[in-house]
C-alpha cells in the first residue's frame, strides 16, 4: 500500500473545507469588497446564484485589478459574473473592464448611458475602450434610469441615480421629513461624472444595501431633502471611498445604517471629515475599511480588526459579508479571521 502524500492530503481538507463553507452559505447573498487601491469593485452572489459586479477597478498594474476579481469569484464559486454594473466612466471604476473580460465570461453590461465628461482624457480613454467592447456585439448592453429594476435574480436592485437624474418619489420605507437636511451645508453642483454615478438599493430579503458609487454631496441632498427618499438602510456602501465630496449628514445620517464598508486606498478617500461624520452616524455599529487611512490617522480609523489592509505591505485583502433571508448577516475580514454577526434592524 502506497503511502499518501501529505500536501496531497493537505489539498484535500482544503478542497473540503472551501467546499463546505460555499455549500454552508447556498441560498444566501455574498457580497466580496475588493481591494483595487482607492477603486471600487464590489461582487454581489445573489441567493439565486446570479452575479452582479459593481465596477472594475483601475486599468494597467499587469491586470492586479482583474486579478483580485477572478480571485474573489473563485472563491464565491462561479465561473462567470451575470451583470457587470458601471457607475460612471472615471478611470477608477470602468478602467478594469477590457482586463476583466479578458480572465472571465461577462453576460451583460450595465450603464448610465453615455460619458459626459469628454474633457478628460483619462475618463474618455477608459470610455473607449468599454465602448470597443461593447461594439463586439459579445456582450448584452442595458442603459437604466431611476427607478429601473436590474434584471438579477434573487434580489431587488432599483435604481436611484443616474445620469445625474435621481428617483422622485419616496421608496417603500422611505418619505419621511429629514432633520438632516438643517444639518447639511450646501455645496456647488458637482460638473464631473462622479455627480452622474448609476446608484441602486439592493434588498436581499430583509436586508437593505445601499451603493451610490461616487455620488457627490450636492445630489445627495437632492435625493435626501426635504424628504428621505430611500428611508432606513442596514448596510451602506460609502460613496466615493469615503472621500469627503460624498456623505453629507443628509444622506448618511438619515438612513441610519448598522454597517458601513468603505471602499478606500490608503491614500485615496478616507478623508478626515468623513471617518469624523462616521464616527457619529446615529445607531451606526461599525465602519469596516478596505485600507488604513494615512490621512485619517489613528484617532479617525476604525479598529485595527475591521480594516482589511493595515499600514505596511499590501496584500490586497478582501472583506466579505454573508446575509440570511432574515436579514441577519455577518462581515469576514479574512486578515484577521474576525467574523462580526448582526442582527437586521
Ligand atoms: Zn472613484
Amino acid at each position: 500500500m502506497s503511502k499518501a502524500k501529505p500536501w496531497l492530503l493537505l489539498c484535500a481538507l482544503l478542497t473540503c473545507i472551501c467546499s463546505a463553507a460555499l455549500a454552508q452559505s447556498k441560498g444566501k447573498l455574498r457580497i466580496y469588497f475588493v481591494d483595487v487601491e482607492g477603486g471600487q469593485a464590489t461582487l454581489f452572489v445573489s441567493p439565486a446564484g446570479e452575479a452582479l459586479l459593481i465596477d472594475t477597478g483601475w486599468p494597467g498594474n499587469n491586470g492586479r485589478d482583474a486579478d483580485r476579481i477572478t480571485a474573489a469569484a473563485k472563491k464565491a464559486g462561479i465561473s462567470k459574473i451575470d451583470y457587470v454594473l458601471i457607475t460612471h466612466f472615471h478611470t477608477d471604476h470602468v478602467g478594469g473592464v477590457p482586463q476583466l473580460v479578458a480572465r472571465i465570461p461577462v453576460g451583460t453590461f450595465i450603464d448610465h448611458g453615455p460619458n459626459r465628461e469628454t474633457t478628460d482624457a483619462d475618463t474618455e480613454q477608459g470610455y473607449e475602450a468599454y465602448q470597443k467592447l461593447l461594439a463586439t456585439g459579445k456582450y448584452q448592453h442595458i442603459t437604466v434610469k431611476p427607478g429601473d429594476t436590474l434584471p438579477i435574480k434573487g434580489f431587488k436592485a432599483v435604481v436611484i441615480s443616474a445620469d445625474g437624474n435621481l428617483i422622485d418619489h419616496p421608496l417603500p420605507g422611505g418619505g419621511e421629513a429629514n432633520t438632516y437636511c438643517k444639518t447639511s451645508k450646501t455645496r456647488p453642483p458637482d460638473e464631473t461624472e462622479n455627480a452622474r454615478s448609476l446608484g441602486v438599493l439592493i434588498t436581499s430579503g430583509m436586508l437593505r444595501i445601499l451603493d451610490l458609487g461616487d455620488l457627490t454631496w450636492d445630489k445627495e441632498m437632492q435625493l435626501m431633502c426635504p424628504t428621505n427618499k430611500l428611508g432606513h438602510v442596514n448596510v451602506l456602501v460609502v460613496s466615493h471611498h469615503g472621500w469627503y465630496q460624498s456623505s453629507s449628514p443628509a444622506l448618511v445620517d438619515a438612513i441610519h445604517p448598522q454597517v458601513a464598508i468603505m471602499d478606500n486606498g490608503a491614500k485615496k478617500g478616507g478623508s478626515k471629515a468623513t471617518l469624523e461624520t462616521f464616527k457619529n452616524i446615529p445607531g451606526l455599529e461599525a465602519l469596516w475599511q478596505l485600507h488604513y487611512s494615512e490621512e485619517g490617522g489613528q484617532s479617525l480609523n476604525t479598529q485595527d480588526a475591521f480594516i482589511a489592509n493595515p499600514q505596511g505591505p499590501d496584500n490586497g485583502n478582501d472583506l466579505e459579508l454573508t446575509a440570511a433571508e432574515d436579514g441577519s448577516f455577518s462581515v469576514l475580514n479574512p486578515r484577521t479571521g474576525l467574523s462580526k454577526s448582526y442582527s437586521a434592524k
